[in-house]
């Protein structure tokens, strides 16, 4: 049975109106937004059992026109995606000694940051063929958090998660149990989610469509700071803001009374964003069209 959210996972409250109601591969999603901090959720939702399943069949599956081993394209835009990123990560991490990736994929982020910096790089990955292709390529990988723990590993000065706490039910108790558990005291958190502002995001296994502010909230809350915000399009586009990044780092003292600080005109915002981003597609689309008609005429003739 779907879950419902009762009380907003960031701020509390109970209060939420309907944000957006999708059809997204033949499957209902409904998206509500916080009436006081502007968190935008799913619910209902698949509930954690139904989400363990889900990740270990068929999400791999639905994102790869059904099948679940490792895809060549899939495969080159990872590839694409972890040389944009390792580019972002550079801009502010002078050194890493020990890289935990939590959702590594094929190790595409792995290499790339282990080419950087000569780390030790461990990675998290609860998809059976993406984890084995990972660890084909050399690194040790985990299904979980906890056969991390279960193997005795110390703690890591990079943390990255790239298109991952958008899947998880509570970000903020995940994020503080990296925290407390498995992040150095100086080390780095390093995250990429799709932009509520720039990406369509809403898919049956995203819980959570964060915006820049929403995220930075959900950061502090969990006890972190951060350091640098980065939004951009790589590998898909040069232009688009559609996803966002953030290097934050641990602090030293966590309050433990946290007060959100809502956003503003959410509505708005995606409706601009979302509007000049599908205008900026039909007019490239009806630029390409006319360019190739202008072409043939003139080959005609
Ligand atoms: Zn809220």
């Amino acid at each position: 049975m779907p879950e419902i959210i009762e009380s907003c996972p960031l701020c509390g409250s109970s209060e939420n109106s309907l944000f957006n109601r999708s059809t997204v591969q033949h499957l209902l999603v409904v998206n509500r937004i916080c009436d006081h901090c502007g968190l935008v959720f799913q619910s209902p939702r698949m509930t954690q059992g139904e989400t363990d399943e889900f990740y270990k069949r068929e999400y791999r599956r639905m994102n790869q026109g059904g099948q679940e081993k490792p895809l060549a394209k899939e495969n080159e835009i990872q590839r694409q995606r972890a040389t944009a990123l390792r580019k972002i990560v550079v801009m502010q991490v002078a050194e890493v000694i020990r890289h935990l990736e939590i959702g590594c994929s094929a190790g595409y982020l792995l290499k790339a940051v282990q080419e950087q910096y000569g780390c030790t790089s461990v990675g998290i990955e609860p998809g059976n063929a993406f984890r084995d292709h990972a660890v084909q390529q050399g690194f040790k990988v985990y299904p979980s958090l906890e056969a991390l723990q279960e193997n005795k590993e110390e703690r890591f000065d990079l943390i990255s998660m790239s298109h991952v706490l958008e899947h998880i039910t509570d970000p903020v108790a995940y994020l503080s149990e990296l925290r407390r558990s498995w992040l150095t005291l100086n080390g780095w958190l390093f995250l990429e989610v799709p932009n509520l502002y720039g990406h369509f995001s809403f898919e049956v296994a995203h819980l959570y469509s964060f915006s820049s502010h929403s995220l930075e909230q959900i950061i502090q809350k969990a006890g972190f700071r951060m350091v640098q915000l980065v939004k951009h399009g790589q590998p898909r586009s040069r232009t688009l803001p559609l996803y966002l990044n953030i290097l934050a780092r641990p602090e030293s003292i966590v309050s433990p009374s946290f007060s959100v600080i809502p956003e503003k005109h959410i509505w708005v915002k995606r409706f601009i964003f979302y509007t000049l981003r599908g205008l900026a597609y039909k007019i490239y689309y009806r630029l390409n069209y006319l360019l190739k008609r202008i072409k043939n005429l003139l080959r005609r003739r």
